[in-house]
């Protein structure tokens, strides 16, 4: 659509895009110039003839129009990646709503100059014997990180450095005491390369059966036949979905083109990472979210190259520079992780289909419990839908769910956490020497703390929601980080009578260790990690059987594989069912699902139990019975009843000042502006936290049939402010 000027960055990095060039397009050129495209332009005093990418298209001149030289031509390069992701980048800022430079900022990686560190690689010197001999006198020792190595080494002799160091957590020290103990040898990539050639390949590969085979033949049979619909793969927990991709993922590499794997963070194990590493070999490369922006760099600089034919990583891994991608695959579809929380606001399933679809490649979904708006498009064909029922392991059953309704416990006088029930069972697994896990959605040592004698509760000055006590007697903010002292007295009428509520991961460690005094307990949730590494090394001492019960918050239950646990207990399964969004019965069946899957996953037999004070809820009655289209008919049901997404499209916008006057006079004019006839306007209402940072939030929401028209009023709502109001102003916009 005829713009006047391009504007064109000469250099494509992360740094250099605040730095473009305004250009005057010819006018035969109009209609065909386009973001991402490279053109050639006059350049500096001299006008040298340079080349550079269009980045936006616009009528706006930056001076004086006169002044403005032209595009010279237009280059016929049009595959090259960094077009692509231009291109990628200018459809997040107008489908989510950002400025340009934060989209390119998303998509482009931050190109810092690291001296490229050559991939180090583990191996193993002694025999499986040898090695089981080592683990179990390191045990004895306590030397628990020398026996975890030595115990993954029986399993895969060759790992690569960093997976030992991000998600084993062993330190150097520590390999290098081993390796001057004679267990094992360090070796560079291309001492590796050589003589190691194919080493992973021989583990990885298994013998699909005949579900999986049938899925992997349909999904090939439709690619076949040009069909480049995503595909989503529902398949219950354990059922071998992964196994799935990796046979895509032969096919497409054997083509000769390259694959994005994307899981969420928290299920990017060990044990996951391995499994790819197993069947590609250095082919591999995983990427997270603790690299630094120079190892992050260096990792996308290898994918552009070739040297790597897979990425593995969480959403960011989406955007890797490859040249040639062929398929895109996203594991947990469903994870609220794949939802960005900053501008561009984009959705990775969303964002993946947009690339997958300009670059040609296929988009493969897997989830055991797909997302509403997935499943929905499955049904009407927009997806293609296959469907997996049973475990894919010989002898491994799916966990047989109990119910137990807290009300009735109360009724017998039990006020602690744990139903008679669930300690019964948590009595058994220990004297079995198998593990449990117990997860609740909330974290602290307790929500709010009030009065009892007044009924004031203590509050964030800066933000509108209470603060959470905590064991080292501080009081937080969780949104902005405040902290306090616990006050002695009640500061609204000085009673003493003041005291912290509700339960928390804290006060359920401690409770369990009440009691089951004989059990080892590990407690993982938002405070136990925040620290490095945080995470794996919980995982990896509880996956090691270092602990009998691992404590947490919804965290937990995750992704992991832990062989020897076969009980589950959710705590309390009604703390996500009323949240303030439409979202709560699809969370809390999607939480209690995958946390079932936890159970029993290696021929022992498995267990959840569910304690609640909503036992009738569907969300928890059709968690138990594992019943996802049971779940999927009822919901879907009440959305289209309400009219909520995804039977409908939804706009949210959130606009905070520092005045509340203005807060609330922004979202009236928002809320006009939105009045067409056609949207459905809610509010303007304060939002459901009214004051973070001591900003005042007011929020909107429109619903609409059709989702172009939301972006238009996106569009508009962008356009209605002067940028002197907007000096105040800010905005969240947000889909869904
Ligand atoms: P999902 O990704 O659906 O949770 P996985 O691919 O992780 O399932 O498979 C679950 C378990 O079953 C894994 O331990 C995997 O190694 C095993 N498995 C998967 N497919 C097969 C198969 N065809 N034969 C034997 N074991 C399998
Ligand atoms: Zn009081
Ligand atoms: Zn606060």
């Amino acid at each position: 659509m005829g713009a006047e000027y391009a504007n064109v960055i000469v250099e494509i990095t992360h740094e250099q895009v605040d730095r473009f060039f305004q250009y005057r397009i010819p006018e035969e050129w109009r209609d065909v110039l386009e973001e991402g495209m490279q053109v050639e332009i006059p350049f500096g005093a001299g006008n040298r003839r340079i080349t550079g990418y269009v980045i936006e298209r616009t009528d706006r001149p930056q001076w004086d129009p006169a002044k403005i030289k032209p595009v010279l031509g237009i280059r016929e390069s049009g595959t090259a990646i960094e077009g692509n992701l231009i291109r990628l980048a200018a459809w997040l800022k107008r489908e989510y709503g950002s400025t340009m430079i934060q989209a390119l900022k998303t998509v482009l990686p931050i190109r810092k100059k690291v001296k490229a560190k050559e991939k180090r690689y583990v191996k193993a010197l002694l025999g499986a014997g040898e090695l089981e001999t080592y683990r179990a006198a390191a045990e004895k020792k306590h030397q628990t990180a020398r026996a975890r190595l030595a115990a993954a080494l029986q399993k895969d002799p060759v790992i690569p450095g960093e997976v030992l160091l991000h998600k084993l957590n062993i330190s150097p020290a520590t390999v290098k005491a081993m390796a001057e103990a004679g267990v094992l040898e360090m070796l560079s990539e291309t001492a590796y390369r050589n003589p190691l050639e194919g080493r992973f390949e021989r583990a990885g590969k298994k013998m699909l059966n005949p579900e999986q085979e049938s899925v992997v033949r349909d999904i090939l049979a439709g690619w076949r036949e040009k069909d480049l619909r995503p595909c989503l793969i529902h398949g219950v927990t354990g059922s071998g979905k992964t196994e799935i991709y990796m046979e895509l993922m032969e096919r497409v590499i054997g083509e000769g083109r390259q694959v994005i794997v994307l899981i969420p963070e928290i299920a990017l194990t060990y044990q996951t990472v391995m499994r790819f590493y197993r069947r590609f070999g250095q082919r591999v490369s995983i990427i997270n979210s603790r690299l630094s922006p120079g190892e992050k760099y260096d990792q996308f600089e290898r994918a552009r190259q070739g040297l790597v034919d897979i990425m593995v990583g969480p959403r960011s891994a989406l955007f890797t520079p490859f040249p040639r991608l062929g398929l895109i695959v996203i594991d947990e579809e469903h994870e609220g992780a794949y939802q960005s929380e900053t501008a561009p606001r984009y959705h990775a399933r969303e964002a993946a289909n947009q690339r997958a679809r300009t670059e040609n490649a296929y988009l493969v979904l897997g989830s055991a419990t797909p997302s509403l708006t997935a499943y929905a498009r499955g049904q009407s064909g927009e997806y293609r839908l296959f469907s997996l029922k049973k475990r894919a392991r010989e002898g491994s059953e799916l966990a047989q769910v109990g119910i137990v309704d807290l009300r009735e416990e109360l009724k017998q006088g039990n006020r602690s956490i744990f139903s008679r029930l669930l300690q019964e069972k948590i009595r058994e697994r220990l004297e079995k020497k198998e593990q449990v896990i117990l997860f609740l959605n909330r974290r602290g040592y307790a929500g709010f703390v009030s009065c009892r004698a007044c009924g004031h509760v203590l509050k964030c000055p800066h933000c509108d929601v209470s603060l959470t006590y905590h064991k080292d007697g501080a009081l937080k903010c969780h949104y902005c980080g405040y902290e306090a002292v616990m006050p002695k007295l009640c500061p609204a009428c000085g009673s003493p009578y003041i005291a912290a509520f509700g339960t928390g991961t804290q006060k359920a460690e401690e409770m369990a260790g009440r009691y089951f005094p004989e059990a080892r307990i590990l407690r993982m949730d938002m405070d136990t990690t925040r620290q490095k590494d945080g995470h794996e090394k919980i995982l990896a001492a509880f996956a090691n059987h270092e602990a009998d019960i691992l404590i947490g918050t919804q965290m937990i239950v995750k992704g992991h594989d832990f062989p020897r646990v076969t009980l589950v207990g959710a705590l309390a399964a009604d703390l996500s069912l009323y949240t303030p969004d439409y979202h709560g019965a699809e969370r809390t069946f999607q939480l209690l699902t995958q946390a079932a899957g936890r159970a029993g996953r290696a021929g022992l037999k498995g267990e959840m139990l569910i304690q609640t004070y909503s036992p009738e809820h569907y969300s928890i009655r059709t968690a138990a019975s594992q019943d996802y289209e049971g779940f999927y008919e009822r919901e879907i049901g009440y959305r289209r009843m309400l009219k909520y997404p995804p039977v409908c499209a939804m706009l949210s916008v959130l606009v905070s000042s520092l005045k509340e006057e203005a807060a609330r006079e922004a979202a009236l004019r928002l809320a006009d502006a939105a009045k067409d006839g056609e949207n459905e306007v809610i509010g303007p209402a304060e939002a459901p936290i009214a004051r973070v940072n001591d900003r005042y939030r007011q929020v909107i929401y429109v619903k609409r049939w059709e989702k172009q028209g939301l972006i238009r009023l996106k569009d508009r709502w962008e356009e209605l402010f002067s940028a002197e109001e907007k000096r105040d102003l800010q905005f969240q916009f947000d889909f869904e």
